[in-house]
């Protein structure tokens, strides 16, 4: 199926840079979000992430033109009634994104593929609760998504092939990779990467390295771009907790228990890079380790 209209829901971190990639694709965008603060903020960050973009070459001051002019924004939910595609990312809450799809179902054209960027929420369930299960699917983009390449697309148990490839081809335009994964807790990279920087907490908790050595070991010792602590931070130690959380009551296997140091991390407000301090202290220019 021909998809040109995509209608983006909500404007935060990952629904701005969704609607970024879509419109420099040559989508007609339509964002919307329930805070009209979100979405004037949302605005600001994908011009100034095509103005990045332009400064480093990477893209013509036309193209950055022609995106700006394909993304439009509205209050209205159901506003998006007539896109072909529809890519859910506002808060990750099941009774946010299920109030969302209530509200806009009954506004949807019968070919509208419903999609939903959530990093840990049962697609067969958030599924079996519109009008359309097989045309829903996961649309899981990473985050900095004009960034990063990949996108794992996740079939719900219902979900059609020709929903699935029109996906592939959404994909695809943007020149992005998908990795197609069923939908169990955490998909595939979070299924992966969340036990990891877990374990690089419990490392940190044993006392068997410090911040700094942890981070190194990994960097150095096994090629990683960024530390594992570093990477938290960088997620959001909320999100990290969220998500271990999801991966331990939906496969119930201690494996996945999350490290007490992470609950204490959280509950102390301690988020990572956007509250300043997490495994390192950002507030002054260097980040210092604060264990
Ligand atoms: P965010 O908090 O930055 O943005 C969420 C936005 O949704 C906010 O602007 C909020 O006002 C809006 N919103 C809330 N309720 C709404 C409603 N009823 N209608 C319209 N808008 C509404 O969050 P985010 O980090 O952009 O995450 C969004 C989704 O993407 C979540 O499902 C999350 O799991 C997923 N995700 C996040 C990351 C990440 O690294 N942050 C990565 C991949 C996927």
């Amino acid at each position: 199926m021909d998809i040109q209209k995509i209608g983006v829901v909500g404007a935060g971190q990952m629904g701005n840079g969704i609607a970024h990639v879509l419109a420099v694709a040559g989508y007609d965008v339509l964002l919307t979000d329930i805070d009209q603060d979100a979405l004037d903020e949302g605005l600001e960050t994908i011009r100034r992430n095509l103005a990045r973009q332009v400064s480093k070459g990477r893209l013509s001051a036309e193209d950055q033109n022609s995106a700006l002019a394909h993304i439009d924004t509205t209050l209205t939910l159901t506003d998006l009634g007539p896109s072909d595609l529809v890519i859910e990312a506002a808060t990750e809450r099941e009774s946010v994104k299920q109030a969302i799809f209530e509200e806009l179902v009954p506004k949807l054209l019968p070919h509208t593929i419903l999609t939903s960027n959530t990093s840990s929420i049962s697609i067969t369930r958030l599924a079996s609760r519109t009008d359309r299960p097989e045309k829903f699917m996961g649309f899981h983009f990473m985050n900095p998504v004009p960034v990063m390449q990949l996108v794992e697309l996740i079939r719900g148990i219902a979900t059609d092939s020709a929903t699935y490839d029109a996906c592939l081809c959404v994909v695809e335009r943007l020149g992005k990779t998908a990795a197609p994964a069923e939908d169990f807790p955490g998909f595939i990279v979070n299924r992966i990467l969340m036990p990891m920087i877990n374990e690089a907490v419990y490392t940190l908790y044993e006392g068997v390295g410090s911040v700094e050595s942890i981070d190194r070991s990994m960097k150095l010792g096994a090629n990683h771009p960024m530390g594992p602590l570093e990477l938290a931070d960088f997620i959001g130690l909320d999100t990290c907790l969220a998500i271990m959380n999801v991966l331990h009551d939906g496969l119930a296997d201690t494996k996945y228990r999350p490290c007490p140091l992470l609950t204490k991390y959280v509950e102390a407000g301690w988020l990572g890079r956007k509250t300043q301090r997490g495994f390192y202290d950002y507030r002054s220019e260097t980040p210092r380790p604060t264990r």
